[in-house]
């Protein structure tokens, strides 16, 4: 890929909302992807492989637990230092900010939450450090959008639980040392386990073939009459309200992480509409590249103010699971439309790996699905603003 030269647009001087605090942290995010993601994510994207070395630095920047207690080793940060975080990371490139979502808001917000004292002491701290690594199992081969009709179960056996079923499209589960795995009780209640690696019965073979988040490694929960020791269930919430709670967390990281890829696209974009030159002039000069780039700056200056209001009801705890839909939406729809725009802006040299473009481009195909999909989130806006349910 070519030296990046990233300039974060700020339109309408959104650093004055921020902290001293949330610049450092961003900053030093900025940095860290500027020297350790961009000189390689291009190589592991198309050798469709996540790099693992780069797991240290995600635990430096803070963006494994950003907002959790620093007694648990998390940084204790607000949630816009969490929202900037994933913005920086996304600029770098989408599965990289997947694995930083998934370890922080749907392994360890769950632990923190919804675990005992016990779990938070065990897990923690080595989830904060990286030495863990961590996986959120609740989409399986036939419930995606409707996870509630899940089949996966566990039976009480006395002095241990048996878990049986099979999850898809695990982000991390190749090499994940844990997963939190959302499974029904012989009621019918679901509730989440923590299964290690190791435990007879369960494996986690990877997804191959995939054109988008290359750089993530995707894969299969399988349990085959898996032993969970009883001390393993999440002991404080349960219901279907528990795996969304930690969605809530993570779907708000997306619409931050969402502005960042936008944010990468667009910069791509401007600097080579004024350098390429076409009938003797740079072909920013002409009216349609310049429609293009002022529309891109437009949508990225509304969707950085709406994750940022988003940040202040969220440090309030005043963000509803609707306004964050909103904005995990909108966000990232723009970001692929801006993506596709920009592609169009480089010409041919917008399918290149010389640009991380199509990369971003690609990415957010899996990103505007996963975690709700774009349909799922405009129900969820329809249901919240007219009481009526258009689910089924
Ligand atoms: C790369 C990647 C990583 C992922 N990582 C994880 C992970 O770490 N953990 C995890 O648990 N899951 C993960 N997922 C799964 C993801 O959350 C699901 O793919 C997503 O929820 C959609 O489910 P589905 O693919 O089964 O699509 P479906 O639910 O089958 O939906 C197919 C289409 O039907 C539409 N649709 C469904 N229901 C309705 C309705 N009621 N009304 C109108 N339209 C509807 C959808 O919008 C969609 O367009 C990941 C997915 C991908 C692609």
């Amino acid at each position: 890929m070519s030296k990046d030269l990233f300039q974060a647009p700020d339109y309408y001087q959104i650093d004055d909302l921020l902290s001293e605090e949330h610049k450092l942290v961003r900053d030093a995010a900025r940095e860290w992807v500027k020297r350790d993601i961009s000189p390689i994510i291009e190589d592991y994207a198309q050798k469709a492989e996540f790099p693992k070395q780069i797991i240290k630095g995600l635990a430096d920047i803070g963006a494994f637990g950003p907002y959790i207690p620093e007694k648990y080793g998390g940084a204790g940060l607000d949630q816009i230092a969490y929202g900037l975080i994933m913005q920086e990371i996304e600029r770098g490139d989408s599965g990289v900010r997947s694995t930083a979502s998934v370890q922080s808001s749907l392994v360890m917000y769950p632990i923190w939450k919804y675990g005992s004292e016990a779990q938070c002491e065990k897990y923690l701290p080595k989830l904060a450090s990286g030495e863990f690594i961590g996986c959120f199992g609740l989409t399986e081969p036939d419930h995606g959008s409707n996870p509630g009709g899940m089949v996966t179960n566990f039976k009480d056996m006395g002095d241990h639980y048996l878990l049986n079923g099979a999850k898809m499209w695990i982000s991390n589960a190749p090499f994940a040392d844990i997963a939190v795995v959302w499974a029904k009780d012989e009621t019918g209640r679901i509730h989440g386990l923590i299964v290690e690696r190791g435990m007879e019965g369960f494996s986690t073979p990877e997804t191959h073939n995939k054109w988008s988040l290359r750089a993530s490694a995707t894969g299969e929960l399988i349990f085959d009459n898996v032993k969970v020791p009883k001390e393993n269930i999440l002991p404080k919430k349960s219901g279907l309200g528990a795996p969304l709670g930690c969605l809530d967390s993570a779907r708000f990281g997306i619409a931050w992480g969402a502005v960042g890829a936008a944010m990468d696209c667009y910069d791509t974009a401007l600097r080579y509409a004024k350098e390429r030159i076409q009938f003797g002039k740079p072909i920013g000069s002409f009216q349609l590249q310049q429609k293009k780039l002022a529309e891109m700056i437009t949508e990225i200056t509304k969707a950085q103010l709406l994750a940022w209001r988003l940040g202040v009801l969220r440090n309030e705890g005043r963000a509803t699971s609707a306004q964050i839909s909103m904005a995990k939406r909108n966000n990232v729809d723009m970001a692929i439309k801006i993506a596709r725009e920009a592609r169009q802006i480089l010409g041919g040299m917008g399918i290149t790996g010389e640009y991380s473009i199509m990369r971003h481009m690609m990415n957010l195909e899996s990103v505007i699905t996963y975690e709700g999909t774009h349909d799922i989130h405009l129900l969820i806006t329809g249901l919240d603003i007219t009481g009526l349910n258009a689910f089924k």
